[in-house]
């Protein structure tokens, strides 16, 4: 099916792409692999579309990977950046808008007192988590297998098999001594977790979660668990990080921890925060921030930190969102689109689940259970998403490019928009429900949709 797509201007910038950028692209999964074809090299954004080089518009549910709540090039922020780059685009000293950014993530967190801006999600999670080995002078950092933090090296890594939960590289380039710090657990494990600290909590720095585990699909954790991770790490006197790029400030201002009554000791932020600019930033308690440099023992720096433009798209977003109370709506328009998608899957018999917390969504294919694990999810996921994916592309819809990606709604996103979502999804899959009739009449497969 993607093949139609030869000779068009975005397939000829792709090709010159293929030249010069590693794979095509400057983030991996931007390249289309896990789901074959190729991608559309896009023009422009306005509210929920995007267009691509040859004016094909697409309802955009990608949303930039997540910043963009206010949908593309939103007037409020276009405005404030244009006028900040008039006055300059970097200093290299304080300026009053990073100060009042940081008291609008002081004022919405709990437990958080000081933070530190950075230019990336990574960035942010790697000073985090330099800073709690830091405060603590341990070294050990528990993850939990399904969560993303950025390509941090110590925490690219996977569970070792066997019973070990001592970490495996899963990246070339991440040497096994680093690796070998990590201690990594599945997500909704009560079990694993406590035999984990019972046998060397005393040398953990840090417990490092997506409390919102949104990176390998959308694995909703039970409250009780992070409660649990949370007493554990007070008694053992290790520091827990709620990694919040996707969740902070998109389920509110107090992110998940807010949602669920669980305080962690630093939180990272990145998306939203930085409004569709590059900005990450962590924070917590004085107690702790006080150990970075200047002020204390942990290196942390930055020539771009706390960028004036970069900033002022940051707060003009959460100032919008909070002056609206944007969250609300959100919320209502996620119901919405799970009351519709869920419908729509029910009718098409197609095994699948709608996952949904507020404006972030996913699809679980192949079972009608919400997985919580990464192991839980069904292990032809990926084969039905592919065409699912392709199908709702040739309609205009661009979902994320991978099974395990969740979907993002925006302040520009209507019932409308979901209800041509909802119309797409049903034609797809009753053209992979007839098609995979028709083959099972003749016996044989399905022509392949790309190679
Ligand atoms: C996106 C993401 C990161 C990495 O942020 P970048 O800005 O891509 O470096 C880290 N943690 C989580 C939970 C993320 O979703």
């Amino acid at each position: 099916m993607s093949e139609e797509r030869t000779g068009t201007q975005s397939t000829q910038w792709f090709d010159r792409a293929l030249e010069v950028l590693p794979g095509g692209v400057s983030s991996p999964v931007r390249a289309f692999r896990s789901v074959g074809g190729t991608p559309p090299v896009i023009q422009k954004g306005d509210g929920a579309h995007v267009w691509d080089v040859d004016g094909n518009r697409y309802l955009d549910f990608v949303g930039s990977w997540g910043p963009l709540i206010l949908g593309h090039a939103n007037r409020h922020v276009v405005k404030a950046v244009a006028n900040s780059l008039k006055r300059g685009t970097s200093f290299g000293a304080p300026s009053a808008v990073e100060i009042e950014l940081a008291a609008e993530v002081v004022a919405g967190y709990p437990g958080i007192e000081q933070i530190r801006f950075v230019s990336s999600g990574t960035e942010a999670v790697m000073s985090a988590v330099r800073l709690a080995r830091g405060a603590t002078e341990r070294d050990i950092i528990v993850k939990f297998s399904g969560c993303y933090h950025g390509h941090v090296d110590h925490l690219l890594v996977a569970a070792g098999s066997g019973l070990a939960t001592f970490g495996a590289p899963s990246s070339l380039g991440v040497p096994e001594p680093i690796a070998s710090l990590t201690r990594v657990l599945p997500l909704d494990d009560d079990d694993a977790l406590t035999a984990l600290f019972d046998r060397e909590g005393d040398r953990v720095a840090a417990a490092i979660i997506e409390p919102v585990p949104a990176n390998n699909g959308l694995l909703l954790q039970r409250p009780r668990f992070l409660a649990t991770l949370r007493e554990l790490c007070t008694r053992h006197g290790a520091l827990l990080i709620f990694d919040e790029v996707i969740s902070g400030f998109r389920l509110g201002p107090g992110g998940a921890a807010a949602l669920y009554g669980v305080q962690p000791d630093l939180a990272t932020f990145g998306k939203v925060i930085g409004g569709g600019m590059p900005v990450g930033a962590f924070g917590g308690p004085r107690d702790i921030m006080r150990h970075l440099a200047p002020t204390g023992g942990v290196y942390q720096a930055g020539t771009l930190s706390g960028n004036p433009v970069a900033m002022t798209a940051g707060l003009t977003t959460l100032k919008y969102l909070r002056r609206y109370d944007c969250w609300q709506g959100l919320e209502e328009l996620g119901q919405y689109l799970k009351q519709r998608l869920g419908s729509v899957l029910n009718r098409s018999g197609v095994p699948a689940a709608v996952v949904r917390i507020g404006s972030i969504f996913w699809i679980a294919w192949g079972s009608t259970a919400a997985p919580a694990s990464a192991e839980a999810i069904h292990p032809d996921a990926a084969r039905i998403y592919r065409d699912v994916f392709h199908g709702l592309l040739e309609r205009g819809i661009a979902l994320a490019p991978s099974a395990y990606e969740v979907g993002f709604l925006s302040l520009a996103h209507t019932p409308e928009h979901i209800d041509r979502l909802a119309d797409a999804l049903g034609e797809v899959l009753d053209n992979l429900n007839s098609e995979s009739a028709s083959t099972d009449r003749a016996g044989n497969e399905p022509e392949g949709s790309d190679s």
